[in-house]
This record gives structure tokens, sequence and C-alpha cells, in this order.
């Protein structure tokens, strides 16, 4: 039998393309995705590998203890993606992110030490640094997160390297720059704005935002994090950088360009991404470590990504029509209990 992962979160957007690459590279490996299929999971985006019997599914929740010591008992590493990620208009309710991010990290945390996993990966976020007006901020620097969202982010942060050091659990963390690419959320700002023009409509961006992020492509992330847990650490840190850093206005113009001809934009004043409240200014890290220790180099240019986001999103509009509204304007679903709809030899 191959290594076995524990992917937490792989429904998602980025959990989801680990699954898939890994699959995709690694015949040796068996893989078990646990995802409760919030607003932002979706169990398309595990179409291209369904039916893979390396691959199980279980749909579950990482509070549930009884079940997350059964599945982390199974397995000899865990990526830990799972996250209640939506950060925007209006601010959800903290309570949602205390429990997943905080609650649901210490539950897997502790059935890793019950059960002697092998390595942990929690895959965090640049945004636990806050604004980095003097940055880029390197794994060093202290942590003041700017919204609720990162602030629970910062404590699994902590919680998780605490394990390391408390009782030698081999933890690594990797905070990343904002990722883009394919398989992403219609509610996330990238697809929303996509979808938007691709449909004709007007682009939901409150007028002028200056807050500056740096933008990481999907492969790129996942590059960095596979190096971070074949070649990472136990008990450090890593950023994981994309290189280049634009405004929200200057993404929006470039994705423009990647629309192409025939698409215009219509500023609307309609504000699906919140106002200022709880936005950090400007995001950025030094990711100097992961690329002198393991390697890292970020490989996919803005312009190319963008282009090939563009033309996945083109070619699948069935993901995002009918148009999506915020999941805090949305119903979101219900979780249902857990249950396993395949099982891995
Ligand atoms: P996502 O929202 O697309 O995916 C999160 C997944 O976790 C979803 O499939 C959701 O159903 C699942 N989930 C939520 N609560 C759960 C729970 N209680 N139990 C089990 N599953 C649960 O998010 P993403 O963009 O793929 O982000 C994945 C991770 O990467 C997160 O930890 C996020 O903070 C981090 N990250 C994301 C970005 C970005 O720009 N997207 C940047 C840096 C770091």
């Amino acid at each position: 039998m191959g290594l076995r992962i524990l992917v937490t979160g792989g429904a998602g957007f980025i959990g989801s393309h680990y699954v898939r690459t890994l699959l995709g590279k690694n015949e040796n490996i068996r893989l078990t995705v646990l995802d409760r299929l919030t607003a932002t999971g979706d169990l398309a985006n595990l179409d291209s590998v369904r039916g893979d019997d390396r691959l199980a599914f279980v749909h579950g929740d990482v509070c549930d203890p009884a079940l997350v010591n059964a599945l982390v008992a199974q397995h000899d590493e865990v990526v830990h993606f799972a996250a209640e990620s939506h950060a925007g208009h209006p601010i959800p309710d903290a309570a949602e992110f205390v429990r997943t991010n905080v609650s649901g990290t210490q539950v897997l945390l502790d059935a890793a030490l019950r059960t002697g996993l092998r390595t942990f990966v929690h895959v965090s976020t640049y945004e636990v640094y806050g604004s980095a007006e003097d940055g880029p901020w390197p794994e060093t620097q202290p942590l003041a997160p700017c919204s609720p969202y990162a602030a629970t982010r910062a404590a699994g942060d902590l919680l998780a390297l605490s394990y390391h050091r408390t009782y030698g659990l081999d933890v690594r963390v990797s905070r990343c720059s904002s990722t883009y690419g394919h398989h992403q959320s219609p509610h996330k700002p990238i697809p929303l704005i996509v979808s938007n023009l691709l449909r004709g409509a007007g682009v939901p961006l409150y007028g002028g935002d200056p807050s500056v992020r740096d933008w990481l492509h999907i492969d790129d992330h996942v590059q960095g994090i596979e190096l971070v847990r074949v070649a990472g650490r136990p008990g450090e840190v890593y950023n994981i950088g994309g290189g280049t850093e634009l405004t929200l206005g200057e993404l929006t113009g470039l994705l423009l360009e990647a629309c192409g001809a025939g698409v215009s934009a219509r500023w609307d004043a309609e504000e699906f991404f919140g106002g200022q409240a709880g936005r950090a200014r400007h995001c950025s890290v030094d990711w100097t470590k992961i690329r002198t220790e393991l390697g890292y180099r970020p490989a996919k240019d803005i312009e190319t990504g963008l282009a090939e986001t563009v033309a996945w999103y083109r070619e699948n509009r069935g993901r995002w029509t009918p148009p999506r509204r915020s999941p805090a304007l949305d119903a979101t679903r219900e979780p249902q209990p857990a249950r396993v709809l395949t099982a891995a030899a």
C-alpha cells in the first residue's frame, strides 16, 4: 500500500487541485478527502478523478472528533485545507470561523497526536500578518491579522505550531498569497468578475479599491505545499508567494484583457466584497525561505495564468450559471451527516 494522505477541504478550490495533481503524478498513493461541502466546496471539483480507486471521499466535518479520529488513524499524513474562507460582505458571523478554523484544527491536531501521525501540513494564509506597509513580511514577522477570518487562521497556525513545540508533532505551516485559477467557487472575486464579464454584466467592484494583493497561480501554490510536505522541516513556517502585486482594479483590467474582444466592463456600485472593514491595505510576503531551502519557483506568469483561468470559466459555464451571489447572501447549504461515498481499497 502506498502513502495514505488525508486531505481536508479537498472539494474546495486549492484542495481539489492538490488532489488532482497528486493523483496525476503519483501512482503509489492513497488519498481521502474529508469535506463538509459548505458554500465554497463542490464535489464537481473532483469529477475528473471520480472513480479513481486511489481516492475516497468522506462527507463530514473536521469538528467531528469521532469521525476525525477514525480517519486520521487510517492515514500517514494530513494536509489540512479545510477552512471557513468566506471573508467578504457582509462580514460573516465570526463563530463559524472560530468553529472550523480553530476548533476543527484542534480536533485534527489531537487526532494526529493520538494516532502518531507522521506529518501534518497546515495550509494557512499570508493574511495572518495583516497589512504589510513596510513589507514584504518574512515568516518571523509578528502576526497582526486585520479581520476575524484572518485572526482565526492565525490562531490555527499558532495552535498547530504549539503541538510541535509541546508534543514534538511534525507540523509544517504554509502561508500563501491570494490564489487564482480554475475550479474556484463562483462566490469568490476572480470567478465573479470573470463570469460577470463573460455575461456582459457589471463588474462587482466597489470603486477604486486601493488595497494590494500578491497573486499566486494555483499550480504554484500546490507546488509550494507539496515541497513543504515532502521536504519542509518540522515546526517551520514557509511563505509561498506569487511575485505579482496588484490592486483589485489592476487585476480587473488584466481580466478584461484576458476576456478579449467583445467584452466590456460596466463598473457596478454593488458591494459584493465589502467595504474596507477588515481588509488589509497591502498583503505581501517574502518567500526567500522556501526558495532557498526547498527550491520553490513560481512558474506561471499572471497573463498566462489569467488567460487560462478565463478560458476555463468560458468552457465551463455550467459551473457559474445561474449567477451566484456572496455565500453570506445565499442560503448556505446545510451539511449532511457524515457518510462515505466511495472507499479506497
Ligand atoms: P475553499 O473555500 O475553496 O475550500 C475550503 C473547503 O473546506 C471547502 O471545500 C469546504 O467545503 C471545506 N470545509 C469548510 N469547513 C469545513 C469543515 N468544518 N469540515 C470539513 N470541510 C470543511 O478555500 P480554498 O481557497 O481552497 O482555501 C483552502 C485553504 O487555503 C484555506 O485554508 C485557505 O485559508 C488557504 N488559502 C487560500 C487562499 C486563496 O486565495 N484562496 C490563499 C491563501 C491561503
